[in-house]
């Protein structure tokens, strides 16, 4: 028997779930469906041995839109914050060192040559234009900066929110605001401190945060809001578009019954959405299904802290390419979050892959420990194996914004205004962070309140 929504959002990860709830509470009649047994898509939690693991994202930004859910969700106290000033480390000639965090120390610190504090303090007193076309952040960061800029401190950087290949990733599409800094102010700097100052009295200051009982708290919560609303063990199998403009979907899992919907938000990756959109028009799946999604692996060990002779003060530390290592980064995770690990032992969290090794993930768990013990003994003066170890691996872990990102997008938005009721969520569209996804899904759920009214 068909079942009549006038709202359907298909793919339970945090977008879909915020979408959902939002709509929800604005008096709109919503089903979420979840192919998984589990909601919360790449946010996953799990507690063993004492040890608090987070197997996808470890802290997220506080931004004000997820403060605010939070509030509202009556979870805002099991928020907790990483210290402030936690240091930042970058491997460099073999040594841990401090990122510089503050515009004095960037430019008293030895990590960085003259060239690049002379181009930018260019930036601050010149004037230049950013290309017409699409530049990688690597050529980006070489015209307006330099090449040992690059190696040490925004290759590791962009490691760390993307996973990704700086000679790939779209500066215009992966970290819009400094494009616009360059665009509109002719300056990277003086951009973006005049943003800044827009947002001030705004915006509060972001802060790093993580839930104290592990960042599935927001994906429960959600869930748990959601209650019938949301169907997990059920997949959207194909779609079709009715005589009278709305959505038919067939579903495969423990709920068999086909959905009728007015609308239908795909808060899906980019392959699934790709596939069941190109049923009703075959021009979206070479737009979806070729955005790259490099794997990543996500090695959780612990060791009893006598036995590391670093002091873990701090966040963790990036790795650049040129260092020769497989191993990204890895996070303190017990320096900055209480109860992450038991006591008298640290838990650090290091990624592996990515899309400058998409050979690593292949490696099996064994071999995926073995690698990041060996890459951070050195390092971190550990003397000791770890008493403690989990590995996930993330076939398909984050979107890259690539060259050509923004064009994709813009052909993707051009079919979908053909196909009123249709609407596209998720991580490739306005930033792969948990804040950025919570905002993305807010927004659609705005676009989608009139049409169901
Ligand atoms: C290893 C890793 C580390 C990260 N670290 C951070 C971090 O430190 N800070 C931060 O802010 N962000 C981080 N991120 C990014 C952030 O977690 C993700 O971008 C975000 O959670 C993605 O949410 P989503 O809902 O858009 O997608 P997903 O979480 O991918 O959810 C999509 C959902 O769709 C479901 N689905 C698929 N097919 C179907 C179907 N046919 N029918 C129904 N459902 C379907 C899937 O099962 C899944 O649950 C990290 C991501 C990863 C992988």
């Amino acid at each position: 028997m068909t079942r009549h929504v006038e709202t359907l959002v298909v793919g339970g990860g945090i977008s879909g779930l915020v979408c959902a709830y939002a709509l929800q509470k604005s008096g709109v009649e919503v089903l979420l469906m979840e192919a998984s047994a589990r909601p919360g898509g790449v946010i996953h939690s799990v507690r063993r041995d004492g040890y608090l693991l987070e197997l996808g994202p470890q802290s997220f930004s506080g931004t004000s839109e997820l403060k605010g859910l939070c509030v509202e969700l009556g979870i805002a106290g099991q928020l907790v914050t990483a210290p402030p000033r936690a240091p930042r480390y970058v491997l460099l000639d073999g040594k841990l060192q401090a990122v510089p965090m503050s515009p004095l120390a960037f430019f008293t610190s030895s990590l960085i040559n003259g060239s690049a504090k002379w181009a930018l303090v260019r930036d601050v007193v010149g004037r230049s234009a950013p290309p017409k076309s699409d530049e990688s952040v690597a050529a980006f960061v070489r015209r307006k900066l330099s090449d040992q800029l690059l190696e040490r401190l925004v290759g590791p950087f962009v490691s760390g929110v993307y996973a990704g290949d700086p000679e790939k990733l779209s500066i215009r599409s992966a970290f819009p605001q400094v494009y616009e800094a360059e665009k509109a102010s002719g300056s990277i700097v003086r951009g973006m401190l005049r943003l800044a100052r827009e947002k001030k009295g705004s915006r509060e200051r972001a802060t790093l945060n993580a839930f104290r009982e592990g960042n599935e708290t927001l994906v429960r919560i959600l869930a748990n809001q959601l209650g019938r609303r949301l169907l997990t063990k059920t997949a959207a199998a194909n779609l079709y578009r009715q005589n009278d403009g709305s959505f038919y979907i067939s579903l495969e899992g423990s709920s068999n019954d086909p959905v009728s919907a007015k609308n239908v938000i795909f808060a899906t990756p980019t392959d699934v959405t790709g596939k069941l959109l190109a049923q009703i028009d075959p021009s979206f799946e070479p737009l979806l299904t070729t955005v790259e999604y490099p794997a990543v692996a996500v090695v959780s060990l612990g060791y009893a802290k006598k036995d590391v002779g670093h002091s873990l003060e701090g966040f963790g530390f990036l790795v650049p390419r040129s260092a020769g290592l497989r191993i990204l980064g890895t996070v303190w995770n017990s320096s900055l979050f209480p109860d992450r690990a038991p006591e008298g032992h640290v838990h650090l969290t290091t990624f592996v892959g990515g899309a400058t090794d998409p050979n690593a993930a292949r490696l099996s768990s064994a071999e995926l420990s073995g690698l990041v013990h060996r890459e951070i003994v050195p390092l971190l003066a550990i003397k000791s194996d770890p008493t403690f170890c989990n590995v996930a691996i993330w076939p398909r872990a984050l979107p890259q914004y690539n060259l050509g990102h923004g064009d994709r997008l813009a052909s993707i938005n051009k079919n979908l205004a053909r196909f009123p009721g249709l609407f596209l969520a998720g991580n490739y569209l306005r930033g792969p962070a948990i804040g950025a996804c919570v905002e993305q899904a807010l927004r659609v759920a705005e676009q989608v309140k009139p049409r169901a009214a």
